[in-house]
């Protein structure tokens, strides 16, 4: 049995996630999770929301909330919708936590202490009325360019151009809309990543089983150009863990926070602190998963995450780990998606463009939703979501295929056995050859699973639901029924044996099926098929079920064509 710890990015706090979203960490983390612990290994799944910076004030403002009320509020929503997902984490925390705020305050206390930090000044605009620093989103004006008048500090959205907030015309405050607007100097701390080059790549170069994917963009940040820059992990701002040394305080940065992309991967750590303390267990228990000298030694690490985050996880939080000097467990091997597209554009959140996760949930249950996208998870290149092709993913897969199997032979028991599993007849040839195909299709999903290789598994999986069907096309229990009843129920108790293992094998990618199929089997044992044929004799003769209602219905072209108009623009 092996111990594998699992972090999914963490989402932010400032609304739902599209599916876009869903797809390019949680939901992958999360099948990997399940498998692994189907597999009998032993493992502690990790997310949380990110709940610091400037989009989580703005959003609570306009929400007319505290952001700390705003926060939690969103956090159950989250939590909700992970739930309804199915997303199976051990520990679903916020890095807003008590656990997140000492262990950030240590670690740079830490890092300050190995020289690893530096203080820089810098000009920013100052709001007199508002009483604080602005960041350059908090900055609205009239665009130089286009003449729109609520350009931010950062960014037109009207015409998309890079901005400084020194560019805009009539500048003011987005919190208070005031004109009274100063360049002050302010003081903030920066991580020395630049002197962590030489360790950074060494440890990357050592990473040989990385994706190459991942590899590529690390080492384009540590040497493209003038290579790894110092990064500021401070900000002017309210919301956010304040900036001490470990439990002190730090001279000249009082009213500062340290930068949310600084805390949010500490969250992680944090995260499995605050599962320790919910079940009232002390640190030890938490820390034989992330000290090397207090257990967390024979860890795998895996993290899932979308490309956009990569460089923060190769470089600027094991950069972290690195310069605290204390024996931290760092990723052994990091999962990093494409981007899934969305009907001929691109998912957006801001644009309200897409399918979002609650959204989702209200059509179609979350098995649905599971299977297509991880079947089209974006891995070696962008995909993108249609609705026919969801549609047909949905309607031949688990309808056809999987869903049919399961009614077929159920409802055929049902009328010439009843609802028993039947005895007698014996194995022949076909179910010789049959229990050979599973194997080997069994084995190479089990490689694929344990490669992470998310569309290639999905594919093994349907090859052995596909297996099964062409046996009972072949078989034919319903004709071999008239002449030869004994073989029929040979082939029919296998067929329900079958269909346990599918379940078993099938449950990372549907649980909610998985359940349902084994519900209406009777039947509580999920465990693994290391031996086909032993696993193919788990329901023994007389074994009682009940025939199951219909696994997934059809999606109907009618349907489909709502959904597609329902969510081609804006959402509300
Ligand atoms: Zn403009």
């Amino acid at each position: 049995m092996a111990r594998i710890l699992i972090t999914s990015a963490l989402p932010y706090i400032n609304g739902i996630k599209h599916l876009g979203n869903l797809v390019g960490s949680q939901l992958p983390s999360d099948l990997y999770a399940r498998y692994m612990r189907a597999r009998g290994h032993e493992v502690m799944f990790i997310c949380a929301t990110d709940e610091h910076g400037t989009p989580a004030e703005l959003a609570a403002a306009k929400a007319k909330k505290p952001v700390a009320e705003y926060c939690a509020e969103m956090h159950e929503v989250q939590a909700e919708l992970a739930r309804g997902f199915r997303l199976s984490f051990d520990h679903f925390g916020r890095s807003s936590s008590p656990e997140n705020h000492a262990l950030t305050q240590h670690l740079a206390g830490r890092l300050k202490a190995a020289g690893l930090i530096s203080e820089v000044s810098e000009k920013q605009i100052y709001s007199n009325a508002d009483g604080r620093f602005l960041p350059d989103r908090y900055i609205e004006g009239t665009c130089p360019n286009c003449g729109y008048e609520r350009a931010r500090g950062d960014q037109c959205e009207e015409c998309t151009k890079q901005l400084d907030p020194t560019d805009l015309i009539n500048s003011r405050s987005a919190i208070s809309g005031s004109t009274d607007l100063e360049v002050r100097e302010t003081k903030h701390l920066f991580l020395r990543q630049k002197a962590m080059r030489d360790q950074l790549r060494a440890w990357i170069k050592s990473k040989s089983d990385w994706p190459v994917l991942t590899t590529s963009i690390a080492l384009k940040w540590l040497d493209d150009g003038d290579g790894l820059q110092d990064r500021g992990i401070t900000r002017d701002l309210d919301w956010g863990i304040p900036v001490k040394d470990g439990e002190k305080d730090w001279p000249g940065m009082e009213g500062k926070v340290f930068y949310v992309w600084f805390d949010a991967p500490i969250e992680y750590i944090a995260a499995t602190a605050e599962w320790a303390h919910a079940r009232g267990l002390g640190d030890d228990a938490w820390e034989r998963w992330w000290r090397t000298d207090k257990g967390a030694e024979d860890v795998r690490y895996v993290q899932f995450m979308g490309k956009d985050n990569v460089p923060f996880h190769t470089l600027s939080f094991p950069a972290t780990l690195m310069g605290s000097g204390e024996p931290w467990k760092l990723v052994d091997y990091i999962k990093s998606f494409n981007y899934l597209n969305y009907d001929g554009g691109q998912f957006s959140t801001s644009l309200g463009r897409g399918v979002f996760m609650d959204d989702a949930l209200s059509i179609l249950p979350a098995d649905y939703w599971r299977w297509w996208l991880l079947s089209h998870a974006p891995e070696s290149s962008d995909s993108e979501f249609t609705w026919e092709n969801f549609q047909a993913s949905v309607n031949k897969d688990l309808a056809d295929v999987l869903g049919n199997l399961v009614s077929r032979v159920t409802k055929f028991c049902r009328s010439k056995f009843g609802e028993v599993v039947p005895e007698g007849g014996a194995f022949g040839p076909r179910e010789d050859k049959l229990i050979a195909d599973l194997t080997e299709r069994l084995r190479a999903y089990e490689d694929m699973m344990e490669a992470i290789e998310v569309r290639k598994s999905a594919g093994e999986l349907r090859a052995l639901w596909v297996l099964g069907n062409e046996y009972l096309q072949e078989a034919a229990p319903w004709s071999t029924f008239k002449t030869a009843p004994e073989t029929a129920a040979a082939q029919v108790r296998l067929a329900l044996n079958l269909i346990r293992l599918y379940a078993v094998v099938s449950q990372p990618f549907i649980p909610d099926a998985a359940q349902a199929i084994m519900t209406a089997l009777n039947c509580d044992d999920w465990s693994w098929p290391d031996d086909t044929r032993t696993a193919l004799a788990t329901l023994p003769a007389g074994h009682a079920f009940t025939t199951p209602d219909v696994l997934f219905a059809k999606i109907t072209d009618e349907q489909r064509e709502d959904w597609q108009a329902r969510f081609s623009g804006r959402r509300a």
